[in-house]
Order: structure tokens, then C-alpha cells, then sequence
């Protein structure tokens, strides 16, 4: 058996005309011979009705202190209705199709509820309904934990959920169809004239994905990446051929990459983020000490660390930025904090040891007025802490500049 894993992400399934073209796409892959797994997301994005913010939103409008699990079991109704309502577009098209929630289809998560890791999958019902020929149908995102209750997998969820099933099927690969044709050099939500990177190796599209690209969660990467199962990131609505993800590696399909040595991949951008400075007093060399336990007992991370003996400066996540002042308050350290940052992140792992990079970015923010806060690097990235209100100008100025 042949198998494809496709995976239809929110906008792909939030109308009945656009649930008949995600059919068509099931369709045309199942006559080229494959037996078919879709995974689908929930239906739309905040404000629509059955979407999982708008679910989310219902239950914290009634109560501050949402449990957890109750959360989860609300949350994973999202993807059961899109899944019904797609298994039964592709009946009513004629082909045979089959639903099944994360349960159901064998996903087996720890019981992190709202944000559970995948620990096996038992796909037996899923192999037995491919074997009668029918399109299986899964819901996204959600799973189900060792003691039978429903969890859910957080952002990027369904993207997970498809990379463990073609892991777990050893599928030839998994589509993951969205808005976009492709991987851009840059959310082409920001800026106009990106490119779709062709063919892209996983570890590329990591770091890229892990500094905000939202195209495909890295989560999804790095499980496909175990077992050298090829992505390819397509679009619902056209028939381009998108951008396929692989190792430069070893099967027929994957023998046939090349990956052309780039500088950069792509300019990528996250939002709310919180700047927290911290002056130290004098010769108080415990104080960073204090101040990133406090933080790491409450569950709370941070980035963009600088320690120097007189400032101690880092970002958190701006929903858990008043909780983080609170906590270093309580602990009489007072702080100063910038709301509304950003992050735009210039990500290619060719630029490792290339000299100029730096002045490059440098030159293309301060081009455009606009003040560096913070940065940091690592081998393949390089990170500013902007304004929010900069970010559009930022990122299309370093894509100007490198792509
Ligand atoms: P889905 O609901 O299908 O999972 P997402 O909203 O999660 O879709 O991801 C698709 C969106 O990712 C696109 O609409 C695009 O705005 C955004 N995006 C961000 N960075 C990139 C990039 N580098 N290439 C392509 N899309 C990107
Ligand atoms: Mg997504």
C-alpha cells in the first residue's frame, strides 16, 4: 500500500466551495493510485464560528480560570467538524470515506493538555479502513492521553499531527496544503515580490519555521525529518508545485535534490513580544541568578538574553509579561519594560562565517530609520528586536537587501 498524507489547513476547509476543491485535491492524488489519510484543521480562524479561538474565546468569556482539560475537550471539536463535514463532501462526490477523531485514529500524547507532545501512534484502525478502500479522514491537532483523555497538540497542531502519521504509516510523503503556494523568502502577507523556494532541506525550513515562517510548524519538520519522510507545502487553490522539504539524502525521489547553496533562506517575523531591563546594583552578582530562576520556576521563557555585570536585558512573551513583572517585583527587582517589540529574523545557514552579514542588516534597518533594540545570533540566524510598528518596513527592507 501506497500511502499520502494530506493535510488542509483552516482557510482550506472553512467554506463548502472551498471543502469541494480540498475533494478535488483528495481525489486527483487518490486516482494516481495512493491510499489517502487527510488531516484537517478547524474550519477558519477567529470570529468564524467553529474555529478553535472562537471556541476558546466562549469558555474564557465565562470563566477566567478555564480547566484544562475541559479546555482541550472543547478545543478539539473544531477539527471533528470539518473532518465530518469533508468525509462527507467526498461520500457525496462518491468516494468511499471514513472520520475518525485523534482518538479513534490511535494518536497517544502525554498529558500536557493544550500543548501535548505525540508519544506513539497506533494506527491499526487507520491501516484496516485504507484496506477497504476508504479515504480516511483525521481530525488534527488533538490526540488522546494514556489515561483516555481527549488532548490537544497547540499551534501548528495539525502539522504535527500529519508529519506523525506519515511517520507512523510510512507514507511516500505529506502534503500539507494551504493558502500559499509554497515557502516564501518571506511572509508574503508583508512583502510583495517573495520568492517560493523550490526545494528546501528540513533543517532549513526549521529554523526557519522556529523564528515565526507560520507555513509549516517545526514540530512537523523535525518528526519528518526522523525518517527522511519528504513534505511538500502546496496550495489548495492552484495547481503550482509548491516547495518540497527533504534531507539531501538517500531514496529515489530524494537523490534528485539539489539544494542550491544560498546564502539566506528567508527573512521571517514574530510579534508580541515584551523587552524587559533590568539595571543592577552594585556588585550584586546573584541577581541574574534570581531573576532566571523566578522566570523558569514559573514556567515562563525567555529569548534575546543579554547578561552584562551592570544590565540584565531579555524578552518574554508579551501575554506573559505582566505576569513576569509581577514575580521580579515581588522579589524587590525593579524593572523597565518596552511593549510592542518584534523579531525579524535573516535565517540561512550559508551565511555561517561569511563576513558582511551583520553591516548588511545593519545597513538595511538603519536605511529605513529604524532602532536596532536588541540582537543576538547563531549560526544560522540573526535576530533585531524592533518596533512592531517598524516590522513591515524591516522585513521588506532585509528581504530587498539579501533575497
Ligand atoms: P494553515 O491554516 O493552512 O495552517 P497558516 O496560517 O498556519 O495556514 O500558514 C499559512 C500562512 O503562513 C500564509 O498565509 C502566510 O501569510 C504565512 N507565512 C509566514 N511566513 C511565510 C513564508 N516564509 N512562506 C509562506 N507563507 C508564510
Ligand atoms: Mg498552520
Amino acid at each position: 500500500m501506497k500511502i499520502l498524507v494530506q493535510k488542509f489547513g483552516g482557510t482550506s476547509v472553512a467554506t463548502p466551495d472551498k471543502r469541494a476543491m480540498v475533494a478535488q485535491k483528495v481525489i486527483q492524488a487518490k486516482k494516481t493510485g495512493f491510499s489517502i489519510v487527510v488531516v484537517v484543521s478547524a474550519m477558519g480562524r477567529i470570529g468564524d464560528p467553529y474555529a478553535t479561538d472562537t471556541l476558546l474565546e466562549m469558555v474564557n468569556k465565562m470563566c477566567a480560570e478555564a480547566d484544562l482539560r475541559e479546555l482541550d475537550i472543547i478545543m478539539s471539536c473544531g477539527e471533528i467538524i470539518s473532518g465530518v463535514l469533508l468525509s462527507s463532501t467526498l461520500k457525496n462526490m462518491g468516494y468511499p470515506s471514513c472520520f475518525l477523531s485523534g482518538t479513534e485514529a490511535g494518536i497517544i500524547t502525554n498529558s500536557d493538555h493544550g500543548n501535548a507532545s505525540i508519544i506513539k501512534i497506533e494506527p491499526q484502525k487507520i491501516i484496516k479502513k485504507l484496506q477497504e478502500n476508504s479515504i480516511v479522514v483525521v481530525a488534527g491537532f488533538q490526540g488522546c492521553s494514556e489515561e483516555g483523555e481527549i488532548t490537544t497538540l497547540g499551534r501548528g497542531g495539525s502539522d504535527t499531527t500529519a508529519a506523525a502519521l506519515g511517520v507512523a504509516l510510512n507514507a511516500e510523503a505529506v502534503e500539507i496544503y494551504t493558502d500559499v503556494d509554497g515557502i516564501k523568502t518571506a511572509d508574503p502577507r508583508l512583502v510583495q515580490d517573495t520568492k517560493t523556494l523550490e526545494k528546501v532541506t528540513y533543517s532549513e525550513i526549521c529554523q526557519l519555521a522556529y523564528e515565526g515562517a507560520k507555513v509549516v510548524h517545526p514540530r512537523a519538520v523535525e518528526i519528518a525529518m526522523q525518517k527522511n519522510i519528504p513534505i511538500r507545502i502546496k496550495c489548495t487553490f492552484n495547481d503550482n508545485p509548491g516547495t518540497l522539504i527533504s534531507a539531501n539524502g538517500d531514496s529515489i525521489e530524494r537523490s534528485s535534490i539539489r539544494v542550491t547553496d544560498r546564502l539566506i533562506t528567508g527573512i521571517a517575523h514574530s510579534t508580541n513580544i515584551t523587552q524587559i531591563k533590568i539595571h543592577v546594583p552594585d556588585g550584586d552578582k546573584f541577581l541574574p541568578k534570581r531573576v532566571f530562576n523566578a522566570l523558569a520556576l514559573a514556567g515562563i521563557s525567555v529569548d534575546f538574553i543579554n547578561i552584562l555585570p551592570e544590565l540584565l536585558l531579555f524578552t518574554v512573551k508579551t501575554d506573559v509579561a505582566k505576569k513576569s513583572v509581577k514575580i521580579l517585583e515581588n522579589l524587590n527587582i525593579q524593572v523597565e519594560i518596552t511593549e510592542g517589540c518584534a523579531k525579524v529574523a535573516t535565517v540561512g545557514a550559508g551565511m555561517t562565517g561569511i563576513p558582511g552579514v551583520v553591516a548588511k542588516i545593519v545597513d538595511a534597518l538603519s536605511e529605513q530609520n529604524i532602532k536596532i533594540y536588541q540582537s543576538a545570533d547563531s549560526y544560522t540566524s540573526i535576530w533585531c528586536l524592533i518596533d512592531e510598528g517598524d516590522l513591515e518596513k524591516a522585513v521588506n527592507a532585509l528581504h530587498k537587501k539579501f533575497v
